[in-house]
């Protein structure tokens, strides 16, 4: 078994490293003092500017298809990319991507929503969560109704990420009741200008994600994505895009969490000796790091069966709930072993903390993990063997 990257993925991986060490790690004492004044941590000008900077150096659309101008890269080296912009807090991501499903567009849609949102000219935001209807997103309640040639839209949705800012939203409404979930929902981009209003929701984290109201939103029949009755399908297809995404992300940033763990450890003395010197502190690292390993071939393995366009989601959910967990755990461990400092805002512990704890919940659950993963083994879907020959 061949475990060594390409030198191709190894200059990518590298360079992302560099760029996060020597342009974004020095901006993090800047951006958690501003996040602590209640402001966005990076603002907007300087993100783009990053991302200028980023995309001279050819990082630019990582996802995107080389025929809308992206890099096209593969699913593994997206992993190691992710894993590598994990390192820091800061909000940062590679510019000149758009939402999957936008690929679905047709042509003149293409060029309203999918091309300006690539270019970075338009802000989209997937809202099919609902006051009503979380892990069971079956259960939407929003409507829309045909009059005329528009369709118009009435209901509320919750938790939208990037609705505050948005200037467009896909947005997911029950079209057929009889249907419901099953040809009964539909996919609509509704621009903001058409209606519909956001409402920050205030978390434990800065992520600041938006209640979204539609109070009979007119919206006109070309704006429908895909076909009318086919928008559940849509909303799984951009579930499942990349759930080892999430956690490859997390792999990044426990490395970096246990690299301040062992500099404390070394260099915090209590009754004489450093904490390092203690097993209690010892076992601490020893599981994290085997944890951080687990996770990054459990990460790369889902990335590799996605390249290799396996049924990968097994091995997807697989690494979405062992991540989630494992970097809570983490987080905690390290917490600890910086003792009362780590529960302070002097040091980005606590915000590390904060941040992860939402990996447990969104694009599902650690027990919606775990349901699917159940159910793929009870199902005969998935088997414990694996999918080694
Ligand atoms: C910061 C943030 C950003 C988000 N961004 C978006 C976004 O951009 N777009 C969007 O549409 N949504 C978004 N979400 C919504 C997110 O996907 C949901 O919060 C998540 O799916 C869980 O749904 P819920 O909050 O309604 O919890 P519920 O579904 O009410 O679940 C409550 C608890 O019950 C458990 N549970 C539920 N069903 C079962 C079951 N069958 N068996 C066992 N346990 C179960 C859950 O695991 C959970 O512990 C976001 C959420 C957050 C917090």
């Amino acid at each position: 078994m061949d475990f060594t990257l390409s030198t191709e993925e190894k200059e990518v991986r590298d360079w992302v490293r560099t760029f996060v060490k020597r342009e974004i790690i020095p901006l993090e004492p800047d951006v958690l003092r501003r996040e602590r004044a209640g402001q966005p941590g990076l603002a907007r000008e300087e993100l783009r500017a990053l991302q200028l900077k980023a995309k001279e150096a050819g990082f630019w659309g990582v996802q995107t298809p080389t025929e809308y101008g992206g890099m096209g890269l593969s699913a593994v080296m997206t992993a190691l990319l992710q894993a590598e912009l994990g390192r820091t807090f800061v909000p940062f991501n590679f510019g000149g991507d758009a939402d999957i499903i936008l690929y679905q567009a047709n042509e003149e849609q293409k060029q309203r929503y999918l091309l300006p949102t690539i270019a970075g000219e338009r802000r989209s935001c997937f809202a099919i969560t609902e006051p009503g209807a979380g892990s069971d997103a079956k259960a939407i309640r929003t409507t829309a109704y045909q009059d005329g040639t528009d369709w118009v839209i009435s209901g509320e949705k919750t938790f939208i990420t990037g609705g505050n800012e948005a200037d467009f939203t896909m947005a997911f409404a029950v079209t057929d009741k009889e249907k419901g979930a099953d040809g009964g929902v539909t996919c609509f981009l509704v621009d903001r200008d058409m209606g519909w209003k956001s409402e920050p929701i205030a978390t434990m984290g800065e992520w600041g994600p938006a209640a979204l109201v539609f109070d009979n939103v007119r919206v006109p029949q070309e704006n429908i994505l895909g076909e009318v009755g086919r928008g559940f399908e849509l909303a799984m297809a951009w579930i499942g895009r990349g759930r080892y995404l999430l956690p490859a992300r997390a792999i990044g940033s426990c490395e970096r969490l246990v690299e301040m763990a062992i500099e404390q450890a070394k260099t915090r003395v209590t009754f004489g000796e450093p904490i390092a010197n203690r097993q209690a502190i010892q076992w601490m690292l020893a599981d994290s790091a085997v944890e951080i390993e687990a996770l990054r071939w459990l990460v790369l393995h889902a990335a590799w069966q996605v390249d290799n366009k396996m049924d990968s989601r097994q091995a997807q959910s697989m690494a979405k709930l062992y991540g989630g967990v494992k970097a809570n755990e983490i987080v905690d461990r390290v917490l600890q072993i910086h003792g009362g400092m780590g529960y302070t805002r002097e040091l980005p512990v606590e915000r590390w903390y904060r941040e992860l704890r939402l990996l447990r919940i969104y694009e599902g659950t650690d027990e919606i993990q775990r349901r699917t993963i159940a159910r793929n083994l009870l199902k005969g879907h998935a088997s414990v063997s694996g999918t080694l020959g």
